[in-house]
């Protein structure tokens, strides 16, 4: 691996990022993909997807993104697991440290997306796989027949409450605030779901019980009238947003003041040959669609650069 230089190594293995391998799979770059910690990204842990368009039925994330890693696959993109620990960026080739393995190549494409966010409780860290998830298509099921809690004002939020409603005897979903983030078509329909009831104003300030390594209640506090007080339920799924992957690659590309990637020109980055698509670079739109068409740009714009490096 040490010796062969690649034309483009794509980071993520998300809508953004299977995207560019299938457009740089076309253009004959065999373009490697490396497949994180989280492979698929948002789309493979989300259950259905109404809005991408093609699909008038909605279509599950994991079969969406299984769609699009064949569809790379089948036109040269190869996959590696792994874990980007440093990157050497200063010159080209790129070197590409992932611990027992560097890669050289001569464009990078990021597409490494965003985590799900947590409270940074160090009650919520103890229970987490306990009671406390961000992935209600994953862990929903072992709470069957049990009351569960969602906190989140966003879409996500929203979908999580949603979808556990086909397991939980009642979702109560917390929000920090008055106000919810989430489209209107979301929240109406989380508001005129039997099963879902609505805490405003309120935060969690612990998981419990640690001791028992289960949820069993949360302490809440009402934010306007610093009421706290117990609430009991089975779990805690957080549907509070995302954190972008880019840490490994501070000091070398700019960022916002919350770590996504700035890019200008759509996917360009301030490191000719460096571009960077979907979610770890857009705080804005952040869907399905955008991802796969900025993946689709840094692939194009990969393309013209090696053309133009000859
Ligand atoms: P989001 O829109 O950023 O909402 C995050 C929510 O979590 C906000 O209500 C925020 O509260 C709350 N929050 C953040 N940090 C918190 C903390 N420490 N404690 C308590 N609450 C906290 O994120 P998202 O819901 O993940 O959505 C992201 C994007 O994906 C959006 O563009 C959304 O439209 C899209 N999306 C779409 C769909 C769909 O169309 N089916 C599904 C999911 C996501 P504040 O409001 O007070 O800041």
């Amino acid at each position: 691996m040490e010796n062969l230089v690649r034309d483009t190594v794509i980071l993520g293995t998300g809508c953004s990022g299977l995207t560019a391998a299938i457009y740089a799979g076309r253009a004959n770059l065999k373009p490697l993909v490396i497949e994180g910690h989280e492979p698929g990204g948002q789309l493979s842990i989300t259950t259905l997807v109404e809005n991408f368009p093609g699909f008038p039925d909605g279509i599950q994330g994991p079969e969406l993104i299984d769609n699009m890693r064949k569809q790379a696959a089948r036109f040269g993109a190869e996959y590696m697991a792994g874990h980007l620990v440093s990157a050497d960026l200063t010159h080209r080739p790129f070197k590409l440290n992932f611990g027992r393995q560097t890669v050289l190549t001569q464009t990078l494409i990021i597409a490494s997306g965003a985590s799900a966010r947590w409270l940074g409780l160090p009650s919520e860290k103890a229970l987490v796989g306990y009671g406390v998830s961000s992935c209600a298509t994953c862990d929903g099921f072992f709470f069957k027949g049990k009351p569960i809690t969602v906190i989140g004002g966003g879409d996500s939020a929203m979908e999580e409450a949603l979808f556990l409603t086909r397991f939980a005897t009642r979702v109560t979903l917390i929000h920090r605030r008055e106000h919810f983030r989430a489209s209107k078509i979301m929240l109406d329909r989380a508001r005129q779901h039997e099963k879902i009831e609505f805490l405003a104003n309120t935060v969690v300030e612990e998981v419990q019980d640690v001791s028992k390594k289960e949820v069993t209640s949360l302490k809440l506090r009402n934010v306007k009238t610093n009421h706290i007080w117990d609430f009991p339920t089975s779990a805690m799924f957080l549907g509070i947003g995302h954190e972008p992957n880019a840490k490994m690659f501070a000091g070398q590309l700019d960022m916002d003041q919350d770590g996504y990637l700035k890019t200008h020109d759509f996917v360009f980055t301030k490191i000719p040959g460096v571009f960077a698509c979907g979610d770890v670079q857009d705080r804005r739109y952040r869907q399905a669609i955008t991802a796969a068409g900025s993946g689709c740009a840094a692939a194009m714009e990969v393309e013209k650069f090696l053309e133009e490096i000859g």
